[in-house]
Formats: C-alpha cells, sequence, structure tokens
C-alpha cells in the first residue's frame, strides 16, 4: 500500500509550522507517523500537503518550572517512558505508556500525536485526563490554552481548528507518596484497550483518602471522568467495600458500543478495571493499602 501524491514540507521551527499549515489547503501534520502513515496508506486521509513537524526540536522537551510539568507536543513515547523526571513525579505516564502499542511504535509515537489522534482507547489521553492536564496550542493569531477535560470536540476529532498545532501539555503532578495505576483489558498484548483505566489516590489525614481521580478510556468519544466514584472515596477510609462502592457508581456510564465490544460488556470491563485499578493504586508504598 503507498500513500496518495502530496507535498512535503519540513519547517525548522514552531512559526514556520503555523505559517505553513494557516496558509495552505488540505495540510496534514506529520509527528511520529504510527497512525497518520496507515491512513494515508489506506487512503483514508488524502492531502494535497504533509507537514512534518520532526525538525522542529523545540518541541521536543521535559521539563519542571515552579512546580508544573510540561512536556513538547513532538517528544516521543519512549523518552517520556523513560524519564527520569516523571518517573519521580509522575509514574502514572509511565505506567499508561507500557501499554501503548509496541516498544517500536513509542520509539517514534509522539505525546501529541497520540492527543491529536484522540483514538478513544487511548492510554495516553485517558492518564492526562485524570491529571487536568491543559493542552497548550499555537495558531496564526497566538497561542491559547484547552483544558484536556474540553479537548475532545467529536470522536477522533480534538478542539484545535485546522490552521493550529498543539506545541505542548502540561499539569501539576500529585505530591509525593500519592499511588498512580492503569489498567487495561486488550484482547491481546498491545492492541487497543476495550477499556482501559488511569487512577490517582492521594492520601489524606487517618488513613483516609484526601483525592482521588479516575479516567476511562473505551467508554466514549475522549476520556471519560468518574466523578461519582471518585467522590465516593474522598474522606473514606480506602477499604475493599469502599473501594466497590465507588467502582460500582461506573455501571451507570453511557459506554458506547462497536464491533469489538457492547456497551454492556464496556460498562462490565469499566467497574472490574475501575476496582482492580484502585486496589494496585492504593497498594503502592505510601498510599495506603486497603484494609
Ligand atoms: C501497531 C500499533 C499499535 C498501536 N497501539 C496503540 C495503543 O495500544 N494505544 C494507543 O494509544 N496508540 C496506539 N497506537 C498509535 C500510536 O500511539 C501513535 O503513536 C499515536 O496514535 C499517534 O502518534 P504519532 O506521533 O505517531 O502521530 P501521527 O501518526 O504522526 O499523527 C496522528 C494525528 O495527529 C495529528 N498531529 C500529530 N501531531 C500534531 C500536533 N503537534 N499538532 C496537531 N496535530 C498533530 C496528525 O496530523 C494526525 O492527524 C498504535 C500504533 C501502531 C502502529
Amino acid at each position: 500500500m503507498k500513500p496518495p501524491p502530496f507535498r512535503y514540507h519540513d519547517p525548522g521551527t514552531v512559526d514556520e509550522a503555523v505559517a505553513l499549515v494557516s496558509s495552505l489547503d488540505n495540510a496534514k501534520l506529520l509527528a511520529g507517523g504510527q497512525s497518520l502513515m496507515p491512513m494515508l496508506n489506506m487512503r483514508y486521509v488524502l492531502p494535497d500537503h504533509l507537514i512534518d513537524l520532526n525538525r522542529i526540536t523545540d518541541l521536543s522537551y521535559i521539563e519542571e518550572s515552579g512546580g508544573r510539568v510540561t512536556i513538547g507536543a513532538v517528544t516521543r513515547q519512549r523518552d517520556i517512558e523513560r524519564s527520569d523526571l516523571l518517573r519521580r513525579r509522575c509514574p502514572l505516564l509511565r505506567k499508561a505508556l507500557r501499554q501503548v502499542g509496541h516498544p517500536q511504535t513509542r520509539n517514534r509515537g509522539t505525546i501529541g500525536g497520540s492527543l491529536c489522534h484522540l483514538d478513544p482507547s487511548a492510554e495516553l489521553p485517558a492518564a492526562l485526563a485524570a491529571l487536568d492536564a491543559t493542552v497548550h496550542v499555537v495558531g496564526p493569531n497566538g497561542a491559547r490554552d484547552v483544558p484536556m477535560a474540553d479537548f475532545p470536540a467529536f470522536y477522533m476529532t480534538p478542539a484545535i481548528e485546522h490552521d493550529e498545532i498543539l506545541g505542548a501539555v502540561s499539569f501539576d503532578p500529585w505530591p509525593a507518596g500519592h499511588g498512580s495505576a492503569f489498567v487495561e483489558f486488550a484482547r491481546r498484548p498491545g492492541d487497543f484497550a476495550i477499556v482501559g483505566v488511569a487512577a490517582l489516590l492521594e492520601p489524606g489525614p487517618d488513613g483516609t483518602v484526601g483525592r482521588a481521580a479516575i479516567a476511562l478510556a473505551g467508554v466514549g468519544p475522549g476520556p471519560v471522568r468518574c466523578a461519582a466514584a471518585e467522590e465516593r472515596l474522598a474522606g473514606r477510609a480506602p477499604d475493599a467495600d469502599a473501594i466497590r462502592a465507588a467502582a460500582l457508581t461506573c455501571a451507570d456510564i453511557e459506554a458506547m458500543e462497536d464491533i469489538h465490544a457492547p456497551s454492556s460488556y464496556r460498562r462490565h470491563l469499566a467497574v472490574e478495571l475501575t476496582s482492580r485499578a484502585l486496589h494496585a493504586a492504593l497498594a503502592e508504598p505510601g498510599a495506603g493499602s486497603p484494609k
């Protein structure tokens, strides 16, 4: 299979890339190519211009400043997985990434590409939704921020305009001692998950849960935060009954269905995997363990 003909552009700066994407008709941005290249080869997308972001070194970085972590859009998934800074400050991302495709796809795939491709089952958008991340977008009229909760506009469609580029994503890491887990069910290792769960737990006073964040992949067009489950846990002792009660609130989620699984099965997985993710997060040192 071969891609359709297109004109290739390889800008060296963000400004050049924005100028190209805002002036060319029917242009597509290329990051790691792990989703776009198959779509080109299968002729699902037929761009006249391909704008390659890979020469823009300013878009590839992981940094912490003023307590906030920022990751450039073209940072490879493998670099995020192996980052010492993120291993210390946000182990959730590493746990999520280990379930994204294969080492070969993570060597090329980027965080920005995963967010913009926005597969409903993708792990990174769910982890970033649990972290309440902010997406930083640049366009011809300057920069703007999009909260992760507003980033999915529609099925596989991010809330960025055709002449904008995702530049970075940032979040406040949870305090030291928090627990995290990413648990999913996929039919084969390396496949997209049917349902995945990102969980974060911060210990509160007297062995209670101070704060919880739970985000599901694979139940809606974008990540779904389980506010009811989070509220059930906050301020409670995290015993097995409390975890079960929190997980059971996911049975009320309006889950999508497709050729891979009906919505009833996705709801079943949401309950079961949320329970497993919470147990795994609590089992981490410092996070407390279920009684
Ligand atoms: C065998 C295989 C298994 C996989 N398994 C999984 C999996 O289990 N979980 C999972 O989440 N993913 C999986 N993927 C997809 C992989 O994670 C991709 O890396 C990701 O979906 C896209 O990232 P990319 O950098 O390759 O983006 P590309 O493929 O280059 O681009 C994807 C889309 O995003 C747009 N885009 C890219 N960067 C930007 C930017 N900075 N600003 C605006 N638009 C941008 C592109 O125009 C395109 O529309 C798999 C892929 C393969 C080949």
